[in-house]
């Protein structure tokens, strides 16, 4: 085991989300020969076994003022924090103030009270249908909208986020970044994916830092973060978790969304995102790390509820705009899932309405009849008659079945509503002159 010492007590110190106390006799080499010269922010190397209460009983203690590769951290700092300022600008931010409140208070609540002072968190949202997070050694952190229009509840994004700040307190981009050097592109950033093991797949993420707009370098960085980093990640983002009073039960989970979600997508994408069985064995791992130290409901001092309907009442405009991107990139069953979550707290969305209709549409079996697509629109213009796209989708599927005269009112009433300079006028003017 080994990792940055995050606390010290009088017979017992923290490292890697284990408290490790020393077994009588244990050698101590390095910096410090007893538990009482340990220091926070040390460097830690430990041997020894299990004991019962997750308390891991130590026979060498190696320990050193300072952690592998700490000399590159103040250059990777100021790049993170440049690229982080970079993205905060991009046309890809998601701004939603609410939304990146909401994201940015959870993410607060689950960094440690040592690590503010060191580091300056910042959490932000990408305009993103895929599910990704990455943290730059800054304590820059950002989310996609699509991990956040999946995540379930407050405790699920807890543990991405506790995930994401180990990385950053840890300094996982500086420890790696030997390694990189040696394996990889030179001047790397230490930043990473959440849900993958994205050290074997490098183009497709260079593909993904392209479209947001990064330099390669951090590209490069992203895949240096190895398993035993994530692995690591995952543990003590856990402890994060559970020691700003959440329950981590439903953490596990977050694999199965990982699951879930990329199933049925391109392989591509499902072996960058969606290893079945790197999903399956962190979810295990996540499951054991709760038996081992956070099984003992006496000890868990849960404050924060696991709010599954809280969170996603605050994340259903960003549900919305992600299942659109989702239309959009022609993912029609992750669409139709996040439409159908906003449905369920806003039964009369009309735009959720009309792009579940338009899903049904594309999706029907029977050429020509369209009653699912047809209900929607109907119900989506009921709801709000000012809503403009449900006008023009209910006169397009009209126009399909040769009900001229309805056809024509609805894209009438679709121009009038219109913003002015709606991208589509001209086709829908088009279609107009043809009926
Ligand atoms: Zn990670």
């Amino acid at each position: 085991m080994q990792g940055i010492v995050e606390r010290v007590q009088a017979d017992r110190f923290l490292v890697d989300s284990s408290w490790v106390v020393p077994a009588s006799g244990a050698l101590f080499t390095g910096k410090a020969r007893q538990v009482g010269r340990i220091k926070t922010g040390y460097w830690a190397e430990v041997d020894g076994k299990w004991r019962e209460g997750g308390i891991f009983r130590a026979d060498r203690i190696k320990t050193d003022e300072d952690y592998p590769g700490h000399t590159f951290q103040g250059q990777l700092k100021s790049q993170g924090l440049q690229e982080a300022d970079k993205i905060g600008k991009g046309k890809q931010a998601y701004t939603h103030p609410e939304v990146v409140a909401y994201v940015s208070n959870i993410g607060m609540s689950v960094v440690p009270e040592w690590a503010k002072s060191q580091f300056k968190f910042q959490f932000g949202v990408i305009r993103d249908p895929t599910l990704n997070a990455f943290a730059l050694p800054d304590g820059s952190i950002f989310v996609h909208t699509g991990l956040l229009a999946r995540v379930e509840n407050d405790s699920q994004l807890a543990a991405i986020l506790g995930h994401e700040a180990t990385h950053v307190t840890q300094r996982h981009g500086a420890r790696g970044y030997k390694k990189q050097l040696t394996t990889f592109l030179p001047a790397m950033i230490g930043a990473e994916i959440v849900g993958t093991a994205v050290g074997d797949d490098k183009n497709s993420f260079v593909k993904a830092a392209t479209a947001l707009g990064l330099n390669l370098t951090l590209s490069a960085a992203v895949n240096g973060y190895g398993r035993s980093q994530e692995d690591q990640a995952d543990r003590v983002g856990m402890r994060y978790m559970v020691e700003a009073g959440y329950d981590p039960t439903p953490a596990p989970r977050v694999w199965d969304i990982f699951n879930e979600t990329y199933g049925d997508q391109s392989k591509v994408e499902n072996f960058f995102y969606g290893n079945h069985s790197t999903n399956a064995a962190r979810k295990k791992n996540q499951q054991e790390e709760i038996r081992r130290h956070y099984s003992d409901p006496a000890a868990l001092k849960i404050t924060r509820p696991v709010n599954e309907e809280g969170y996603q009442k605050a994340m259903l405009p960003l549900t919305r705009d992600n299942s659109m991107l989702d239309f959009e990139a022609k993912r029609y069953p992750l669409a139709k899932a996040g439409f159908e979550r906003v449905l369920r707290h806003l039964p009369e969305d009309p735009a959720s309405l009309t792009y579940l209709g338009r899903i049904a549409r594309l999706s029907s079996d029977q050429p020509g009849r369209f009653p699912e697509a047809e209900e929607r629109f109907r119900k989506a213009i009921q709801s709000d008659p000012r809503y403009p796209d449900a006008h023009r989708e209910l006169g397009r599927l009209l126009a399909s079945q040769k009900k001229r005269s309805e056809a024509k009112a609805q894209l009438k009433q679709y121009l009038d509503l219109a913003p002015v300079d709606a991208p589509d006028r001209r086709d829908v003017r088009a279609e107009l002159a043809k009926l």
